[in-house]
C-alpha cells in the first residue's frame, strides 16, 4: 500500500517535471567487511552515492585503500570513538555536554585530520554526530573546525550550521534491531516527500546501518533503489553537491 502510494507520488512529480534530492547516508564503517561490500556493490548497481560516516579512531589504511575506487562514496567524520560519556539512564552520547568542549573539539579535530589524511577530497565537512545527538555548545565550536554542516536524523533545527538530515531510519533499535517493515518505511518517505513537496526545500535522506543490517533491511534497500535510482522524479547527488556554498 505504501510501496504503491511511493510510486504514485514519484509519477506525479515527474508529471509536473518536478524532482527531488534524495541521497543514502550509512554509519559506523571503520573497515572493510562483507557488509560494506555488500552496500557498495548494491549502490554501484543502481548508480547510487553513499555518505559514509567513518569513526575516525577505528579507522585505518585498509578502508582507505578499499575505497579508493569507488568514485560514490563520499566520507564523513562521525564523532571520535563512537563512545559513550553520558551516564547510565540517560541517552547515549559522545557529543553531549558531560566534557569539556575543548576536549570534545579537539578529539573532532584530531578525526578531520585523521579522515581527511586517508580520503582526501572525499571527506565531506560534515559532521555526524553518534546517536544523532550534540551538545548546543559542541555545535557552536563546530564551523571553528571546519565543518560546513551538519547530519542527524529528524527535524532540521537552526543552529551555527545548517543541517542536512535522515529521515528514514531502515533499523528498528527499539525493538527487533533488524530492519523495519517496508510499509513503515515506505510511509515515512512518502511523509517525507510530501514535507519537501510542501516546503519547496529538503530533501530525502535515507539512513541505513549496513554492519547491522538483516534481510528485511538489504531488501528494503534494494527496493527502494530500484524504484527511485533511475526515476525521473529523482536525483541522487553526491553530499558535496548538497552543501550549503561556502560565503
Ligand atoms: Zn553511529
Amino acid at each position: 500500500m505504501s510501496e504503491a502510494s511511493f510510486i504514485d507520488r514519484l509519477d506525479r512529480l515527474a508529471d509536473h517535471g518536478q524532482r527531488l534530492d534524495f541521497w543514502l547516508r550509512d554509519d559506523d564503517v571503520t573497515e572493510p567487511t562483507p557488509a560494506l561490500d555488500r552496500l557498495i556493490g548494491l549502490c554501484n548497481r543502481h548508480h547510487v552515492p553513499v555518505l559514509l560516516a567513518a569513526i575516525p579512531a577505528g579507522t585505518g589504511a585498509p578502508l582507505a585503500q578499499r575505497l579508493a575506487q569507488e568514485p560514490l562514496v563520499r566520507m564523513a567524520v562521525h564523532g571520535w570513538a563512537h563512545q559513550n560519556h553520558a551516564p547510565p539512564g540517560e541517552k547515549k552520547q559522545e557529543l553531549g555536554p558531560h566534557r569539556p568542549t575543548d576536549t570534545v573539539a579537539d578529539q573532532l579535530s584530531e578525526g578531520v585530520r585523521h579522515l581527511s589524511a586517508l580520503f582526501g577530497p572525499r571527506l565531506v565537512p560534515v559532521l555526524v554526530p553518534p546517536w544523532n545527538r550534540i551538545a548546543p555548545q559542541v555545535a557552536t565550536a563546530l564551523p571553528g573546525i571546519g565543518f560546513r554542516a551538519l547530519s542527524v536524523f529528524g527535524p532540521e533545527k537552526p543552529g551555527p550550521l545548517p543541517q542536512i538530515n535522515t529521515y528514514v531510519d531502515l533499523i528498528d533499535w527499539r525493538g527487533s534491531r533488524g530492519g523495519r517493515p517496508a510499509e513503515d518505511l515506505f510511509a515515512d518517505l512518502n511523509r517525507r516527500i510530501d514535507a519537501v513537496v510542501a516546503a519547496s526545500s529538503g530533501s530525502v535522506g535515507l539512513l541505513g546501518h549496513h554492519l547491522v543490517h538483516d534481510a528485511a533491511a538489504w531488501d528494503f534497500l534494494d527496493r527502494v533503489l530500484a524504484l527511485a535510482a533511475a526515476h525521473p522524479a529523482c536525483r541522487w547527488p553526491t553530499f558535496d553537491q548538497m552543501m550549503p556554498a561556502t560565503a
